[in-house]
Order: structure tokens, then sequence, then C-alpha cells
């Protein structure tokens, strides 16, 4: 039974018997701001035919957040979505922001919304994936045979380090302007954002760089020894350490050698965002954000105000993000080979939204069209053997 049958895009299951093993996963849909509610619908036009084809079922429940939470109540992140969220087995969100709120005053920003799910939901582990599909290989400002197969992981650190490190501010002293910043990390948070990357690469290459700067900086010297420690329980898996200038050097130079790279709140902000350039466009970008009972998935980018309403947004990043879901939330790691395979396919096959349609000959097509393109991808996929019928 489809708890929440989207019409759409049918939900007839295609393998009967599958009904039988059906589960059930709560999903908070947070469609926020912009182009926002455009990509999510596409993604949940995913999940759909996902659960027609492996057999489970999601139930998407809808909550206000950002812009649109406080066009409606007045509150960028109401009690009644967190509740929701804390309720679901995950959380998929668009994007938060726009022109109409830039003049708010910061606690009534729609960006509230983001920090506080982050620290309320307790999510300290951010995991961006930088790959680069081939047919999209030109779309990378880099050399073709640079970012060729390029298929990375940062995980980043994200609720302690310099951005929250305690003393702060700016002060007089001795009568000059002087800014401070504290740095620190606790064995504990070294230790959990570890097992993640260690975790997420028994799902991909079983390798794992940890980037710090442990010539010079004493929290990093403490970073390696604890993931040093942390990577005896994980004997299978391959661990290196780098310099985080050096890394910044061998992420343009040869990216395809990195599969996980694990590192710091700073470190991680500045590497995921060079790591993501390699692939060409924000809006194929997906991201998770884990560490408390629910994890949270979202697109890279922002609402994109200059596209909002025009069918131009690309719906690939929130399906990606969707793909990540299904695997780190739910681990149905062959669903999320499946889309992620349906939108290499879509790719071949020369679709395009304009953000990656630069020097191809393919076809132009709004984001319903592309949505739909992967669910078409979706339709006959195969539970056994992963394989179109
Ligand atoms: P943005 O990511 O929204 O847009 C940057 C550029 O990329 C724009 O030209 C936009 O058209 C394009 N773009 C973004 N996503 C796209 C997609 N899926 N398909 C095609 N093109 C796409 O960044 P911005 O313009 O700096 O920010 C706009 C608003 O979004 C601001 O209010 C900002 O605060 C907010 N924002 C929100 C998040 C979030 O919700 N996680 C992240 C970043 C920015």
């Amino acid at each position: 039974m489809f708890i929440h049958n989207r019409e759409k895009v049918g939900a007839t299951p295609t393998f009967s018997f599958l009904e039988e093993i059906m589960s059930t996963f709560n999903i908070a849909v947070l469609r926020g701001d912009g182009i926002g509610p455009e990509v999510v619908e596409e993604a949940l036009n995913v999940l759909t035919r996902v659960g027609a084809v492996f057999g489970c079922t999601f139930e998407f429940r809808e909550g206000l957040a950002g812009g649109a939470a406080l066009d409606q109540v007045g509150r960028p992140l109401p009690d009644e979505t967190l509740a929701l969220c804390r309720s679901s087995d995950a959380v998929l969100l668009g994007a938060v922001g726009g022109p109409r709120w830039d003049d708010n005053p910061p606690e009534l920003k729609p960006e509230q919304a983001l920090l506080g799910l982050r620290r309320r939901l307790g999510l300290y582990a951010n995991l961006r994936p930088a790959k680069v599909f081939p047919p999209i290989v030109e779309a990378s400002t880099l050399k073709p045979e640079v970012v060729r197969d390029v298929d990375l992981l940062v995980v980043r650190e994200l609720t302690g380090g310099l951005y929250f490190g305690e003393p702060r501010g700016l002060k007089k002293i001795n009568g000059a302007r002087t800014g401070i910043n504290t740095l620190f990390y606790s064995e504990s948070e070294v230790e959990r954002i570890a097992r993640v990357a260690f975790e997420a690469a028994r799902k991909r290459r079983r390798k794992v760089c940890s980037v710090d700067k442990a010539n010079v900086l004493e929290t990093s010297q403490l970073w390696r020894s604890v993931v040093k420690e942390v990577a005896e329980k994980y004997p299978d898996v391959e661990l290196t350490h780098m310099y985080v200038d050096n890394c910044a050097m061998q992420l343009i130079r040869h990216p395809r050698a990195f599969d996980v790279i694990v590192t710091e709140n700073l470190f991680g902000d500045i590497l995921s965002d060079e790591a993501a350039m390699l692939t060409g466009s924000i809006g194929m970008l997906p991201s998770a954000s884990l560490g408390g009972n629910v994890a949270l998935y979202e697109p890279v980018h922002g609402s994109a105000p200059d596209i909002a309403g025009q069918a131009k947004a690309n719906p690939l990043a929130t399906i990606l993000s969707a793909a990540m879901m299904l695997r780190y939330s739910f681990q149905l790691d062959r669903a999320a080979d499946a889309v992620e395979r349906a939108v290499n396919d879509v790719l071949i096959e020369g679709y395009r939204t304009a953000d990656i349609a630069a020097g191809s000959a393919g076809n132009i097509v709004s984001t319903s069209e592309m949505g739909r393109a992967v669910v078409d991808r979706l339709r006959n996929w195969s539970e056994e053997g992963g394989r179109t019928l």
C-alpha cells in the first residue's frame, strides 16, 4: 500500500511480490523558498518511483521552513517543523532564503532555519560527494583528463572547531583592535566524525584520507592520533594522512586518488567547495548532514531567486540528495545505485538543464522534464540485477 500515492508518476508497484517485504519510511519534507519547492517536487517523484520498484513505502510529511515559514507563522523554524523532523526517519530540504527577507534582523532570516536544524538535530557530520558524471565532464573548468572518473566524498566536522570555539570576539588589547577565535577539539568530537568517515568508506572504495595541519597545530596532532585509534577498528579500510595545504593541491592535481576525505570544520568548509568545483555545476551537488537520530539531506545550492518559478532549475542535486538518503538513512544501497545510474543515463541521453548545457548539443529541458526523465529510467529497473527489463 502506498501511503502517499503520487498519481503523476504512477505508483503501481512493478513487482507485486515485493509488497510483502515493504518497509515504510517517514520523510519530513521542507520545500523552503525559491527553487526549493520545484526541485523537491522532482525528488519526491523519484522516491515514489523507487518505492514502486524496490518495494518500500515513503510517507511524505510537509513542514514549513525558511522564508515560507516566516511569511506564514513569523518564525524561520517553527516548533511544529522541528517536531516533525524529530519524529521522521529523515529530512529532505530544498533551499531557504531570498531577497524578500534580506533586510530582516539576523534572528528572522530564513537561513536561521538551517542553523537551527543542524544544531537541534545534532548534525555534526556533513557529507558532500563530488562525482563527475562522464557525460558532462566538459562542464568542469578543469581538463577532462584530470576530472574524468572523479568520485570522492568530503566528510566535514560541522559543529566544532574554530567556528564555535570560545573565547571569541573583537576587543581592544593595549589600545589595538584584536580579533579572537579559538580552535578547540575534544577527543570525542574527533572520534565520532572519524567513525562516520570509516563507515562511509565501507560503502565506497574503503579508503580514508584524514586531512589536518599536524605539523603546526596541537588540535591537529590530537586529531591525527584519535583518527589512528579509530582506524584500528576498521582494518578493512586504508587510512592515510595529508596536510591541508597539500590536500588543496592534490585535489586539483590528481583528484581521482581520493575516496573519502575526513577533516575538521574550517578545512572541510574550504576543501568541500574546492572539490565541488571539480564537477562543474552547483546544480549537480547533493549533501547529507548526519549525527543525530535523524539526518538531513539537501542540495548544496541555495534558493536561486534569479531563476525561481521559471522551470529552469536543475533538480539533479536534490534527486542525488534523495539517493544519499536511501543509502545512509535507509540502507537501501541498490536503490541509491539505481537513482545515481538513472541520473547518469539521462545525461548520456543528452538531457540538459540550462546550467549544464554548455558545450552540449543535448536537449535543453525544464526542471520537471529532467525529473520525469530520471523517473522513466527507473521505471523498468529490476530489483534482481539492477538491469533494465
Ligand atoms: P544559489 O546557490 O542560490 O545560486 C547561485 C547561482 O547558481 C545562481 O545563478 C543560480 O541561478 C544558480 N543555481 C543554483 N542552484 C541551481 C540549480 N539547481 N539549477 C540551476 N542553477 C542553479 O546561491 P546565492 O544566489 O548566493 O543565494 C541565493 C539565496 O539562497 C540566498 O538567500 C542565500 O542565503 C540562500 N542560500 C541557501 C542555502 C540553503 O538553503 N542551503 C545555501 C546557499 C544559499
